[in-house]
């Protein structure tokens, strides 16, 4: 059977089934190392230029040795406290700094550093579910997703105790306003819009959907996790981008992972709100313990360092102009894997993807199947559904594998196509 399964399924809490136990004796590092590498063989070959997901490289050494260096150099630090380690706190500070003024964040407007999309997204929607208590009185909120918005909101829901309202797409992928309007009442507390979405890459109709949310005094949340580090440099390249960010007045608060698009290693992302007064319905402030004053203001309590300074780091490093180079290369690779794609009978992009996420389908074969003959000769496509398609983030590093690709994908297809009658037809 053709295989679904996406990233993001194995789980981080194992049962004790399959017992390990520490080793009763001490074994030498190159033992144990030799071992680990053994095991790392298994793994995707995302250097290989195979996956088209989880991993960004841009296959540039001098930027993975800034990334190496800059983990390196805070590995053991902990950013739990900010007095002690002032160089982070303020790394941590110029990047959420960077950050805002990249998604036009106005005059008044706060940020906070987070470990990932996800934890920016569950402060989003802990500070709208606060301020919806606060200003608006309601005990038990609603938020309003369009289906393509990323598991992350339905998460923060479940740990906030929140109801979740899915709302349809248009034919072309993206949120249908009318179907966000009927669902959004007096109880909602944020409603979401992507910029641009995980499974195809599209641009939601933020301008109509801000100005609905505004209209109503509800806040909106712009999901960039994604689109922060592609859409601001495409513009700049004079792309024709749709507005999705604070230069709309809707707009209250944005997600911006700097471990996607910004290129930075694991653990680093922004939540932006427009209103930095918000900020403090994120702060959890407790000294009822004989340790004295702890105060965070995200999730974690002892937190890694070295995110923070691999995010200045690489930001520093590469700049606007580094940015804007690597997405003109960028979009020069996508542009050919696009053609490449559309140039097999029957193959056809979902949906109008401006930047170099995009998903496929077949009108004339099963795209499952191709799949898994792709699976079998080594490339890692994630699999979208209604209509079913195969999905690719593209990254610099793929550059130099496009033509091994392409005719790989051709080949699949001859390997399925005949054989096949009638692929899918979704309009
Ligand atoms: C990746 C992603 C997220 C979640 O981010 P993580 O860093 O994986 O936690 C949220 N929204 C969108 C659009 C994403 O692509």
């Amino acid at each position: 059977m053709a295989s679904k399964s996406q990233g993001g399924t194995h789980p981080a809490a194992h049962t004790n089934a399959a017992r390990s136990e520490m080793p009763k004796l001490r074994r030498p590092a190159r033992e144990v190392f030799s071992e680990m590498y053994d095991r790392k063989g298994l793994d995707a070959d995302w250097l290989g230029g195979k996956v088209f997901s989880l991993v960004y490289p841009t296959g540039r050494s001098d930027i993975d040795d800034v990334l190496i260096e800059a983990n390196n150099a805070y590995l053991f630090e902990n950013a739990l406290n900010p007095l002690r380690f002032p160089s982070v706190s303020r790394m941590q500070r110029e990047v959420v700094n960077m950050v805002s003024s990249l998604v036009n964040a106005p005059d008044g407007s706060g940020a906070g550093f987070t470990a990932g999309g996800t934890e920016s997204i569950l402060m989003s929607v802990l500070v709208s579910r606060e301020r919806a208590k606060v200003e608006r009185g309601i005990e038990r909120g609603n938020i309003v997703l369009p289906i393509s918005a990323h598991p992350a909101f339905a998460k923060a829901a479940f740990y906030l105790g929140l109801e979740v309202r899915t709302t349809s797409l248009t034919t072309e992928f993206t949120a249908d306003v009318g179907a966000v309007r009927d669902a959004v009442d007096k109880s909602t507390t944020l409603v979401v819009g992507s910029a641009y979405g995980y499974p195809h890459g599209v641009v939601d109709p933020i301008e109509e959907l801000s100005t609905l949310a505004l209209s109503k005094s509800i806040p909106f949340h712009s999901d960039t996790c994604i689109g922060s580090f592609v859409l601001p440099f495409l513009e700049r390249l004079g792309h024709d981008v749709p507005p999705f960010d604070f230069r709309l007045p809707g707009v209250t608060q944005m997600s911006c992972d700097i471990h996607k698009y910004g290129y930075s290693t694991k653990g680093a992302s922004t939540i932006v709100y427009r209103d930095s007064a918000w900020l403090r319905h994120q702060v959890f402030d407790y000294d009822a313990w004989p340790s004295g004053r702890y105060r965070t203001s995200s999730l974690a309590g002892a937190r890694a360092a070295s995110p923070i300074a691999a995010a200045w780091a690489v930001m520093t490093y590469l700049g606007e102009a580094g940015y804007t180079e690597l997405m003109g290369e960028l979009m020069e690779i996508t542009q050919a894997i696009r053609s490449g794609i559309e140039a097999i009978e029957g193959m056809e992009i979902l949906g109008t993807p401006p930047g170099p996420l995009l998903s496929f389908t077949s009108t004339t074969n099963d795209i499952f199947a191709i799949g898994d003959v792709m699976d079998e000769r080594g490339w890692h496509l994630n699999r979208v559904d209604g209509p079913p398609g195969l999905h690719m983030m593209i990254s610099p590093l793929h550059g130099a594998h496009v033509a091994a690709f392409l005719d790989d994908l051709a080949g699949a297809v001859a390997v399925h196509g005949a054989s096949r009658d009638g692929g899918v037809s979704y309009n």
